[in-house]
């Protein structure tokens, strides 16, 4: 069974900062549902939810860099279910992590668990558990191609592109 942890780590930003790192790579923190607000849905009428989830530190920050994502672990009708989420908030952000989740109608998983979560309960959270890490200002142009809730990564890039930088960016997007 993975160890339970509140420590603090440390990681170094692309400008070589430190910061105190709110999740381990290895290791569960327990985060708490701050924030659930349904912002869309899908065509197929499943429904699209914004979680926010605070640190126990208000001042830590997410640890990851954005092309990365964090797991979820909770325990669902007896069996432990673990998933994988693209935060939408951006890596700067002190004290929360946001995700944008589309909720399976029939889900028996996390989706479900997640749309069901009242507001202060917690929940088990790992990260960054891998990805690539896109550094500002490498690339002049940009072809981000997505399907579905696929557009959560694609989302935080745009929030990028507030960088006093100019780039050409094209974004490929279906959803069903
Ligand atoms: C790198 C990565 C990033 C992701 N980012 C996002 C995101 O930002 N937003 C988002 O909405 N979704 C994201 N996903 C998908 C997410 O991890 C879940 O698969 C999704 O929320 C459905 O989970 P569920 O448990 O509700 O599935 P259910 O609808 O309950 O699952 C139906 C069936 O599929 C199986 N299943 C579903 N998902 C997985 C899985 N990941 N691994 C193994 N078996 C599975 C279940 O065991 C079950 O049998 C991401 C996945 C990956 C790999």
């Amino acid at each position: 069974m993975n160890k339970i942890t509140e420590r603090i780590e440390t990681f170094t930003d692309l400008e070589g900062i430190k910061h105190k790192s709110a999740l381990h790579p290895n290791e569960w923190t327990f985060v708490t549902l701050a924030k659930k607000e349904k912002v869309s849905s899908t065509k197929s009428g499943c429904p699209i939810y914004t979680f926010r989830f605070s640190f126990p530190h208000e001042t830590d920050q997410l640890g990851s860099f954005s092309g990365q994502y964090i797991a979820i672990q909770a325990k669902i009708n007896n069996k432990i279910v673990k998933r994988f989420y693209s935060p939408t908030s951006t890596p700067s952000d002190h004290g929360f992590v946001e995700i944008l989740v589309k909720v399976n109608l029939e889900s028996t998983g996390m989706s479900g668990y997640l749309s069901k979560m009242e507001i202060g309960e917690k929940i088990k959270m790992m990260g960054p558990v891998d990805g690539f890490i896109y550094k500002p200002g490498n690339f002049k142009q940009m072809v981000l191609l997505s399907a579905g809730v696929g557009l959560s990564p694609m989302i935080l890039f745009q929030v990028l592109l507030i960088f006093p930088m100019k780039y050409h960016v094209s974004l490929f997007f279906e959803n069903s």
